[in-house]
């Protein structure tokens, strides 16, 4: 028999892709299912990115690119960084991957050593934990609270730090609490990084453009330049473009890391995607028109269906600063009893039980750390977001 090695059997499944399966088996049954799982924008991609993948087979860009990323793209990149984030980057310090999850992966592959830990605030995206433990690494979760806005804050990140921390993954906007920080609150966290040279840090920036309060958008390096010789910047078109199935993601750093992904992407991917890199280099010269229409209709949602939920009693929903999620407090179910008898005991029960009863899917916060708490995405129309919270008040309503 097949013996699976124990990097693999450590981990597990993306819970986002069971929870959604589990929705799909009861569509199978004849259930009307809504869906709110999804981590992936419900916008087509633009027609002018597609069209430049379809003229890019065409024109027979359809072999190996260079292993790093072509040039053209890269040069859009470092143009990209310039234009929106102030770095000031050169080309052949950005390596383009398939998505940005094998950016954040190859990094972690390059660096970790057996037992070295990572720093992830919680509630995170349920990948960077799974990812530290393939990687043969020691998640260290640091607990974000809602009054603290889902934010690490300087003092926990300075209580946190140990001599076999070798990163700390920041995620802003977040995947699944929204929050994100302000140029203050990073030159707080930045003052401690300075202390601590040993210590690496990862900026995953996908939702950077999903920001709806209008702020500017403000990075660490942009706050802090001196930690630009430890700092891994990641990004990607997935949710900026509405381009999640073109796997087309990238990130800059330390020439070192940088090569060093380079050769693992070498020796197991090669390139990402000729064709999808072509869309992606038209996407990040399209302007700003897709994004700021996106982001409206995102931010209608977020404040119809955070007001709609916040009217549930039991429930409560900060409203996020970005992202397309809401993380909804639902501390006030447990305790209470389902018309079938059941006491509500957690936010695992509180999910299975709103999709039986509901008929709405969405994720536990078991899987991003934190609880009570479940996810909802609102990357979906506003009409089946309505039809989904009326769903979920009326379940609401009926318990005891
Ligand atoms: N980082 C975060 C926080 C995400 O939520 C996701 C996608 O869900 C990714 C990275 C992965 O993006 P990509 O599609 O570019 O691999």
């Amino acid at each position: 028999a097949i013996r699976i090695a124990a990097r693999v059997t450590r981990i597990k499944p993306s819970p986002s892709s069971s929870a959604s399966d589990r929705a799909n088996a009861l569509k199978r049954e004849g259930k009307a299912i809504i869906n709110l799982v999804v981590g992936e924008p419900d916008f087509a991609t633009p027609p002018e990115i597609c069209e430049a993948a379809c003229a890019a087979i065409r024109n027979g860009e359809t072999r190996y690119t260079q292993n790093n990323g072509t040039p053209a793209l890269r040069e859009a990149i470092a143009a990209k960084f310039l234009r929106e984030n102030h770095l000031t980057v050169k080309p052949e310090d950005i390596i383009v991957t398939n998505g940005a999850k094998s950016a954040i992966f190859n990094a972690l592959a390059a660096t970790l050593e057996v037992g070295d830990e990572v720093l992830i605030p919680a509630p995170y995206w349920v990948s960077y934990p799974d990812m530290v433990l393939a990687c043969d690494g020691r998640p260290v979760v640091i607990t974000c609270q809602e009054e603290a806005g889902f934010r690490l804050t300087a003092e926990q990140l300075r209580a946190s730090i140990t001599s076999r921390c070798r990163w700390l993954i920041l995620n802003s906007p977040s995947n699944p609490s929204g929050a994100s920080y302000s140029r203050a609150e990073l030159r707080a966290l930045a003052d401690v990084l300075l202390d601590y040279p040993h210590l690496a840090i990862m900026t995953d920036d996908i939702y950077e453009h999903l920001r709806y309060d209008d702020s500017p958008n403000v990075h660490l390096l942009e706050v802090e330049p001196r930690l630009a010789d430890r700092t891994l910047v990641v990004n990607g078109v997935s949710k900026t473009y509405a381009m999640t199935g073109w796997r087309i993601g990238y990130a800059t750093g330390p020439k070192v890391l940088i090569t060093a992904m380079g050769t693992l992407q070498s020796q197991s991917t090669s390139n990402a995607s000729s064709v999808s890199q072509a869309a992606a280099l038209a996407a990040l010269n399209s302007g700003t028109g897709f994004i700021t229409h996106s982001r409206e209709v995102y931010r209608q949602r977020r404040d119809d269906i955070a007001a709609r939920l916040n009217a549930v009693p039991g429930l409560s929903c900060r409203v996020p600063e970005g992202a397309f999620y809401l993380y909804v407090n639902c501390g006030g179910l447990l305790g209470k009893t389902t018309a079938q008898g059941q006491v509500l005991k957690n936010d695992s029960e509180v999910v299975l039980w709103l999709l039986e009863s509901a008929g709405v899917a969405v994720v536990a916060g078991a899987a991003y750390g934190l609880s009570p708490y479940f996810r909802l995405s609102i990357a979906t129309d506003l009409a089946t977001l309505q039809a989904g919270a009326a769903q979920i008040a009326n379940a609401v309503s009926q318990l005891k």
